[in-house]
């Protein structure tokens, strides 16, 4: 067993290539979710810390722009190396603290990593296009530059993962990044900046600010922060692209999901029941992947539902640094609280509850923040539990009649994260992805999160702004597009010209 991450020290700030305490002298506390215990404390940001980090990514940006795409891509290949010899280090502060499985936070840690293995195409990536003769003796280019300062502000669920959507394409296209993690779960974060500098990215390129709402307020309204990609929940997200925009910023903000899986009657059972259950209970439905929603078609209910519940009644749910894990707890006691309290709603509102996860105890554990899988049958469009996002091992089942019903459900809903659609019939599939309204889609695949090429991003309430994260739409976030035309002396015509230039 990987050894558990344990460390009792302050989580503190790192600026300019250094550990920093906060000014403001307020802490909060981190748990340990499966014990329940406070594991450590992180301090958190005043605004003078806000100016102090911002001044220091100011005072970097300069040197950095100007470093050879080729010189930044070396510094993120050793990073690659590093962040490789550590996977097991990050996996374990995520399950300490997060609560999710060891093995499922190796999983995140591997998604993490095939990002900074896209950055490390930075001379690809930022190669410009050229039109050589636009007119006779003139050329026009385009190229793309860094904004300046850049701050990425996290969600606690996927606390090394999200970071990497967002660090290693802000640095290699020559940006100076500040990182605001979730104030839940913090320690990734500092093992990230110690791995950077060690990598050789010069002081203040990658700095951390810890904190809470004057943390993301400060950088807000910071005149010197050009860009904010953020993404948490969707009244967070609103509010920073609201915010951002009003101080013309460009923001991208990532907000919450109701993934529902569409299932034909011609899907293969036990696939669908395996995916189900995996994409509903993995890392305890904390996960903006997650499914929450089954959207059971026709007959198929009668088959699957009975299969769903045997499952959800027995998951394995234990500690995260036991190796058969298949369930950890839930990452705080609030949290928890509030999955239990929809579990409550459910019922009140008519829903048959099938499996009960309320009040799950784990031996050894008894002050842990469990809950127990929990399986809703006949939910309807109506219900609270079906439109709210629970983020927790809730599955809600809703029985439609058809295909047209089920694609129906799925484009009313106000999120537009991520859907899936098991079929055996390659029409359906087809019809399914064309017509449904949501950002990404599997086919088969019940947690279709894209990879380091193509782009992360939901539609409707689950993203504001326009670019997704990472891929070539990540590249062009952090990077401003510049168009140059180009003629030498000798092809320049004499005299004034009063027309609007054309080709010629
Ligand atoms: P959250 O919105 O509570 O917090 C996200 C970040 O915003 C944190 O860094 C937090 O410190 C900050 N924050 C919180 N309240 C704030 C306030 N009032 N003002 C300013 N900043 C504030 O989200 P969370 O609970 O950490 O994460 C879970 C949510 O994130 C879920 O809704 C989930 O769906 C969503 N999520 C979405 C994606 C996606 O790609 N769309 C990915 C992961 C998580």
């Amino acid at each position: 067993m990987t050894t558990p991450y344990t460390s009792t020290q302050d989580l503190t700030h790192f600026i300019n290539g250094r550990l920093m305490a906060a000014t403001s002298g307020r802490r909060q506390a981190v748990y340990n979710p499966t014990t329940g215990a406070v594991a450590r404390q992180v301090q958190l940001a005043s605004q003078d810390d806000v100016n102090a980090v911002v001044a220091a990514a100011q005072a970097a940006f300069p040197a950095w722009a100007d470093a050879p795409p080729l010189r930044r891509a070396r510094v993120m290949f050793k990073f690659l190396e590093l962040v490789n010899a550590h996977k097991e280090q990050f996996a374990a502060m995520l399950t300490a603290e997060h609560g999710k499985v060891f093995t499922d936070a190796l999983g995140e840690v591997a998604r993490g990593i095939d990002i900074i293995e896209f950055a490390c195409g930075a001379p690809q990536l930022l190669k410009g296009d050229f039109t050589e003769q636009v007119s006779t003796g003139m050329d026009n280019w385009t190229l793309r530059q860094p904004l300046g300062v850049v701050a990425g502000i996290t969600p606690f669920n996927f606390p090394f993962m999200v970071p990497m959507w967002m660090a290693p394409l802000a640095i290699i296209t020559g940006n100076a990044f500040i990182l605001k993690p979730s104030e839940r779960d913090p320690s990734p974060s500092l093992l990230i900046a110690e791995l950077f500098k060690q990598a050789g990215l010069p002081d203040g390129i990658f700095n951390v600010l810890q904190g809470d709402k004057v943390a993301v307020d400060g950088l807000l309204n910071h005149p010197d922060v050009k860009a904010l990609s953020f993404v948490g929940s969707t009244p967070i997200a609103q509010y920073i692209y609201a915010t951002g925009a009003a101080n013309g910023k460009r923001v991208q903000a990532l907000g919450g999901a109701k993934n529902h899986m569409v299932v034909m009657p011609d899907a293969d059972i036990e696939q669908t029941v395996d995916a189900l259950i995996g994409a509903a209970y993995g890392s305890a439905g904390e996960r903006c992947m997650a499914i929450s929603v089954a959207v059971l078609v026709g007959d198929v209910a009668d088959k699957i539902v009975p299969k769903l519940a045997e499952r959800a009644r027995t998951l394995k749910i234990k500690n995260g640094m036991e190796l058969d894990a298949e369930m950890g707890p839930i990452v705080t006691r609030e949290a928890r609280d509030r999955i239990e309290g929809y579990i409550g709603i459910g019922v009140e509102e008519g829903a048959s509850l099938l499996v009960d996860g309320r009040g799950h105890k784990v031996t050894g554990y008894e002050n842990g923040f469990f809950t127990g899988g929990t399986l809703f049958d006949h939910v309807t469009p109506a219900m609270r539990i079906y439109k709210e996002e629970i983020f927790g091992p809730v599955l809600a089942c809703v029985r439609v009649a058809d295909f047209a019903a089920a694609v129906q459900l799925v484009n009313d809903h106000e999120y537009g994260n991520g859907v899936a659609c098991y079929t055996s019939d390659g029409n359906v599939a087809r019809e399914f992805a064309r017509r449904v309204q949501v950002g990404m889609v599997g086919i088969n695949v019940p947690i279709p999160v894209p990879m380091a090429w193509h782009g992360f991003g939901g539609w409707k309430k689950s993203l504001f702004g326009d670019m997704h994260a990472y891929g070539e739409e990540g590249v062009r976030f952090y990077t401003k597009q510049k168009s140059i035309m180009q003629r030498w002396p000798a092809s320049v015509a004499k005299g004034a010209e009063f027309v609007m230039p054309t080709s010629s």
